[in-house]
């Protein structure tokens, strides 16, 4: 049984739930405890009582936590990346791959605990002087999604303790496996008792009142707009600080000029890897007239050689989706896409079985083609490996089709055309713009969020993140 983390104690819960493989429904993970209201409630005590000696720690102190924890989930990057591809169903090589990311999220956010500075500006005023500087905002209650089990609470939980923060940790209930490894390496890398709290539990009880408790300074949020939208409610009926990173129906657009292999194999990771769960997903690929027919071509042949299959598997091109209800949710969107009269070009079949004969959610990557900008698979998330192919007249066509969205989080183009790049660049109402490669998401040293419905409050990541997790402070000294 894998416990809760409180005030430096693993503390068992009044329910546990079952972690499983979702390549292999027989498989169960672990047991992970859940905690309740009461215990969610512990938990923020003591990171409130830890606060104030935290906050006033040496960013030497900061630095050697951050840093050895970095370095052991490098050390360690095969073994976790395994797990989290067990617990979530992304491929062993995208798992290893977003391990060695969190990994150095926590080396570059050691070195920002030093880094951390202020101005010196000159008054208005002779003889007077001002300093600005960055001080702790105080409590942060992190709430995560369960596509990124271990990278979004690592780049949030590093800068929240680099800038002297404490934190209560909710992750996703499908996914406590990778949380749970970080928090165990955390506790082993020297944080103080209650500087760092993992509560696994549900949304609507544990995380429900990390969003009432005034004791929580701050709320950063990776997850959809419905309970993004829940959050920025109870947030500001109490005036605390809040992040939200949700959902997107990014766009790539593919122009006549691009090389046409360079396109395909972009809209087939973007589209499809991690099984086309990630809020950055190429979900609508917007294609001009003189390219059309030969990129869906080639796109459907290379879905038809796609491997589906255990998420462990040496080979594996795409793994399950996460569960049942996604998978649902997914092929109710193939139902909605025929019945608004879109072509089914490849896939969209549930797959009961893997090549082993193990039971498991897969399903075969689908691709929609003569499709329109307003039917329901072009203007809703569906976070699922099923993308759709809207064709435009010319660029300027599919510059504008490609912002037709309520969301703003990535965009991509292909194209040989730096005229038409720079434009897109310039041009994309998104918070991350893309040209001739996959979607955003492998730096981790620079800002990743977006504009529009996908995002609210400033960026995570990099030097930016410095926003959120710290407060400013105007200080007037008369000489
Ligand atoms: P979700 O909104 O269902 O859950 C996210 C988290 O919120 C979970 O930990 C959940 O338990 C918690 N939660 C649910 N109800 C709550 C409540 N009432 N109070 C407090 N917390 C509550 O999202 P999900 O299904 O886990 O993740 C998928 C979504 O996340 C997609 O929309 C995807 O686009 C988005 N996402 C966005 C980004 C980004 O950076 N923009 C990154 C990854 C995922």
């Amino acid at each position: 049984m894998f416990k809760n983390l409180i005030n430096g104690e693993w503390v068992q819960g009044p329910r546990a739930s079952r972690n499983i493989n979702p390549s292999d429904t027989r498989d169960v993970v672990g047991e992970y405890a859940q905690a309740d209201a009461a215990q969610a409630k512990e938990a923020i005590a003591a990171a409130a009582k830890a606060q104030a000696a935290w906050g006033l720690s040496t960013p030497q102190q900061r630095f050697d936590v951050l840093d050895a924890a970095g370095a052991e989930i490098l050390a360690r990057k095969a073994e976790l990346g395994d797990l989290l591809a067990r617990e979530e169903g992304k491929t062993l090589p995208e798992a290893i791959g977003e391990v060695a990311r969190a990994g150095n999220i926590f080396k570059f956010f050691a070195g920002e605990a030093l880094r951390v500075g202020g101005e010196v500006v000159p008054s208005v005023r002779p003889g007077v002087g001002v300093e600005v500087t960055r001080e702790p905002v105080g409590v942060v209650g992190l709430i995560t999604p369960w596509n990124f089990p271990i990278a979004i609470p690592a780049w949030k939980i590093a800068p929240a303790l680099a800038f002297g923060n404490t934190v209560v940790l909710k992750p996703a209930d499908l996914v406590p496996g990778s949380a749970w490894a970080l928090a165990d390496i955390l506790q082993r890398a020297g944080l103080p008792a209650g500087v760092f709290n993992l509560i696994m539990g549900r949304g609507s009880e544990v995380g429900q009142v990390m969003l009432e408790d005034k004791r929580v300074n701050a709320i950063s949020f990776t997850g959809s707009v419905a309970t993004g939208q829940r959050i920025a409610a109870a947030c500001v009926a109490r005036m605390a600080k809040f992040q939200l990173e949700m959902g997107g129906k990014n766009p790539m657009v593919v122009l006549d000029d691009a090389d046409l292999d360079v396109a395909v194999a972009a809209a087939i990771n973007s589209g499809f890897f991690s099984t086309g769960q990630r809020c950055t997903a190429s979900s609508r690929l917007i294609v001009t007239e003189g390219i059309h027919d030969k990129f869906v071509d080639a796109m459907a042949k290379r879905i038809a050689t796609l491997k589906v299959d255990d998420a462990r598997k040496a080979g594996t091109e795409v793994g399950p989706v996460v569960d049942e209800k996604q998978l649902a949710q997914d092929l109710e969107y193939i139902a909605i896409g025929k019945g608004e009269g879109a072509r089914l070009v490849a896939g969209g079949e549930a797959i009961a079985k893997n090549a082993d004969g193990a039971p498991g959610y897969y399903m075969r990557p689908a691709l929609f083609a003569d499709t329109t900008k307003d039917m329901r698979i072009n203007r809703e998330e569906i976070f699922g490996p099923v993308v759709s192919v809207i064709r435009a007249k010319n660029y300027e066509e599919a510059l504008a089709l490609s912002n037709d969205t309520e969301f703003g989080l990535a965009a991509g183009i292909a194209t040989t055309s730096l005229k038409h790049a720079t434009h897109f660049k310039r041009h994309a109402q998104a918070g991350m713009v893309m040209v001739n490669l996959p979607t955003a998401g492998v730096d981790y040293h620079v800002p990743f969020g977006g504009r529009k419905g996908s995002s609210y409050g400033p960026r995570e990541q990099g030097k930016y993140a410095a926003e959120f997790y710290t407060t400013v402070k105007t200080a007037y000294t008369q000489a």
